[in-house]
């Protein structure tokens, strides 16, 4: 993954605007799934916003990957692909995306239930939105990547989900992936102790069932192996002077 870099201010500043761009495509997004919408008009979305704003995506293109954002329905995890499925009242939907700015890039997720939903969904999501803001919280000059991942694990475990091990947070930056990496738990292994100017993706996916999840024939698109629901939320943050920043969320 290479070194680990601090951005200066200016640089930060860049990556800000790439986060708008990801906040705006996740209200859009959301907004237009309504039951019948299919996931290729969402990705239509997406990718009309990020030409709107003169931004270019990191999603397409990566590794092969078709499309802007991600969709992950129900028990898919993450990296799910866009194309002629429909969204369906009730279903959870997870969406993934990304912008670049001026070469500098912004990572950040949501999932939510459509419509009415079943109670277990909606406490998923909430529950793995509190995960991350956990992990968001625990991040600060000083502290360590370990910190950030045990902060998460404890919300985890606390409401008896399981933690997908396989994929993690990153660092971010001039890449969508750098170094570190950011677990969802506890590694028991001495990690990056974070000073101002790091940068990452702090990214918990949480299961209902067992957290062990295998790749589809796509090739992409993660599930869980006993079909049970998952939910995703990640934000691009900075590490500043006190704490952290949030680059795709409130600007
Ligand atoms: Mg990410």
């Amino acid at each position: 993954m290479g070194a680990i870099t601090r951005k200066s201010p200016a640089e930060i500043a860049l990556m800000r605007r790439a986060g708008a761009i990801v906040e705006e495509i996740h209200n859009l997004v959301q907004e237009a799934a309504v039951p019948g919408a299919s996931t290729a008009e969402l990705n239509a979305i997406a990718e009309r916003c990020i030409e709107r704003h003169g931004a270019t995506s990191n999603f397409k293109g990566y590794h092969g990957f078709p499309s802007v954002i991600c969709i992950s329905l129900d028990s898919e995890v993450v990296h799910g692909i866009p194309g002629d499925r429909e969204i369906k009242e009730g279903a959870l939907v997870s969406i993934d995306a990304g912008a670049i700015w001026d070469g500098w890039h912004a990572d950040g997720a949501r999932s939510f239930v459509v419509g009415e939903g079943s109670p277990e969904a909606k406490r998923l999501v909430a529950v793995t939105r509190e995960a991350l803001d956990a992990g968001i919280a625990a991040a600060r000059p000083g502290a360590t990547i370990e910190e950030i991942s045990g902060a998460i694990e404890d919300v985890a475990l606390r409401a008896g989900y399981g933690i997908v091990r396989p994929y993690v947070g990153h660092g971010i930056g001039r890449a969508m992936h750098e170094a570190p990496q950011v677990p969802n738990y506890r590694t028991g292994r001495k990690s990056l102790t974070l000073a101002e100017g790091h940068c990452l993706a702090i990214e918990p996916m949480l299961t209902l069932g067992s957290p062990e999840v295998g790749v589809m024939e796509d090739e992409w698109t993660v599930v869980t192996i006993d079909g049970s629901l998952a939910a995703h939320w990640e934000e691009s943050i900075a590490i500043v002077a006190g704490g952290s920043t949030i680059l795709t969320r409130g600007s």
